[in-house]
């Protein structure tokens, strides 16, 4: 018998949320795990602390695969110093290795070690953990790196039994799973008591049944629950929403206005700027269509650049709502309320996709990056354009449907190719799948959103791991050939 998916209980802003690029999984996930494992040092008996002079972080999976490329190290570093990804400056990982050694410390009470990017190691690509994405930081009671090499880790070591290639102890462990869009978690959590949602739902029937039976707007729904779960006010939710939209917004705006090359060994030069200003010349149609790429390009660039985005759902597709958002009042002229709400029932669509299918590259290829939030974006642009709730779900399974079985396979490990230029075609997809879901027989569309996130799923489970964000195949390889 088939198990019942529990009913949704995430955030709003657990899934929309601000932090540095260039990835969710890789950079914002594992800065998240430095500062929660710190945190816990903090809380510990002062004469435990005093017995430690070292600490180690390990890389598993496409962590260790594409983490250098995406930053992992100095993430997962800046987390140790105390930095959250809310919080961090983002010039901060770029000057990461440039600081003076006595500025890069891991402070827990008494404790104070000097830490840099030789305190991460990476291991296996191939593992038993329950997710891709796993790291361990160990606290340690011998320096680490040691003056002394350690004894070769062997990757069959490295299964589901822990390896202890050191002279001395552990004294303090933690396993961590970054499991996509910035989500952490570790050997033994469980989810935060949290307010129960009075509009429960686990798919998107369920959904459409409570839009009915309550006779709410989606946007209302979500809003309802959102109050519940968290606790805050319909106000402060609205606030932080406008916050999240504003912050979208000033990436596209920072990213058509940069000029120069990305950071990385690709050196791949910023597209935005230009698309933006050659778009002055073009015809009304093509103008608007090239500025809607420039949009995507902007936001996903500033992303690569490891400047402030919001993950919707991940960083690595964090062009594709802020394109969308900025089309809907510079071009289509829906004012704040109108983008408020629809930004609510894209969450509808990033959160089912999370519950029944995954958000991560890593986990279930492109589709759950670039895909979802195609979805997103059509959803929220129907909502705000008013269409109803089954309109709404067919924008979002369109533009869904038509990334399906997408790869990840960024060239380099850097979040650059394809992912900048695919952020503009999701976003084109998105307002073509909005457009046709509007213009079409409703009760004719035959596919739902819950059959498309189910194939989502399976495809994600039957991917090769080459094609799941470790640039073992795909265009990373062949562009790397050429
Ligand atoms: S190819 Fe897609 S999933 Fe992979 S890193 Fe790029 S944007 Fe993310």
């Amino acid at each position: 018998m088939q198990k019942t998916p529990a009913p949704i209980n995430m955030s709003v802003f657990e899934l929309l949320k601000s932090g540095p690029g260039p990835s969710s999984s890789h950079t914002i996930g594992p800065m998240r795990a430095g500062f929660d494992f710190v945190n816990r040092l903090k809380e510990m008996d002062v004469h435990f602390l005093s017995q430690a002079r070292g600490v180690r972080v390990r890389l598993l999976g496409s962590l260790s695969a594409t983490g250098e490329g995406h930053g992992t190290d100095r993430a997962v570093i800046a987390g140790l110093m105390g930095h959250d990804p809310t919080s961090c400056p983002p010039a901060l990982l770029n000057e990461l290795n440039e600081m003076e050694q006595d500025k890069r410390l891991l402070s827990a009470g008494p404790l104070r070690l000097k830490i840099s990017v030789d305190n991460v190691e990476y291991g296996p690509i191939h593992h038993e953990y329950p997710y891709s994405n796993t790291l361990f930081i160990d606290l340690l009671d011998t320096p680490y790196p040691s003056d002394t090499p350690a004894p070769p880790v062997m990757p069959s070591l490295i299964s589901s039994s822990r390896p202890d290639p050191l002279a001395g102890n552990i004294l303090f462990s933690m396993e961590y799973y970054s499991v996509g869009g910035g989500f952490l978690q570790w050997n033994g959590w469980e989810p935060s008591e949290r307010g129960q949602p009075p509009y429960p739902y686990a798919t998107m029937r369920e959904l459409q049944m409570r839009l009915e039976e309550s006779g709410l707007s989606l946007d209302k729904l979500l809003l309802e629950n959102e109050t519940a779960i968290t606790g805050c006010s319909p106000g402060q939710i609205r606030d932080d929403l406008d916050n999240i939209l504003e912050i979208m917004k000033s990436s596209v705006r920072r990213g058509y206005e940069a000029r120069g090359r990305l950071p990385g060994s690709i050196g791949l030069r910023r597209k935005a700027g230009s698309l933006y200003d050659r778009s002055a010349s073009l015809e009304p149609f093509d103008r608007a269509l090239s500025l809607l790429n420039a949009y995507a390009y902007g936001a996903a660039e500033e992303n690569a650049a490891g400047n402030i985005i919001v993950t919707a759902p991940t960083c690595g597709s964090a062009g594709v709502l802020p394109a969308v958002a900025v089309f809907m009042q510079q071009h289509l002229c829906l004012d704040e309320a109108a983008q408020r709400k629809g930004l609510l029932a894209a969450t509808a669509i990033g959160f089912l996709a999370k519950q029944n299918a995954g958000i991560a590259g890593a986990e279930v290829g492109c589709q759950g990056e670039v895909g979802v939030a195609s979805a997103m974006a059509a959803a929220m642009l129907a909502h705000a354009r008013g269409y109803s709730a089954r309109v709404v779900e067919n924008a979002a399974e369109i533009a869904l449907e038509h990334h399906l079985g997408l790869t990840c396979d960024p060239v380099g490990g850097y979040v650059q190719i394809p992912c900048i230029e695919r952020n503009a075609v999701g976003a084109v997809k998105a307002y073509n799948a909005a457009i046709i879901a509007a213009n079409e027989d409703v009760a004719a569309h035959l596919v739902t959103y819950d059959d498309t996130l189910r194939a989502m799923a399976e495809i994600g489970r039957d991917m090769n791991s080459k094609y799941k964000e470790t640039s073992t195949g795909g265009l990373a390889v062949c562009l790397a050939q050429c």
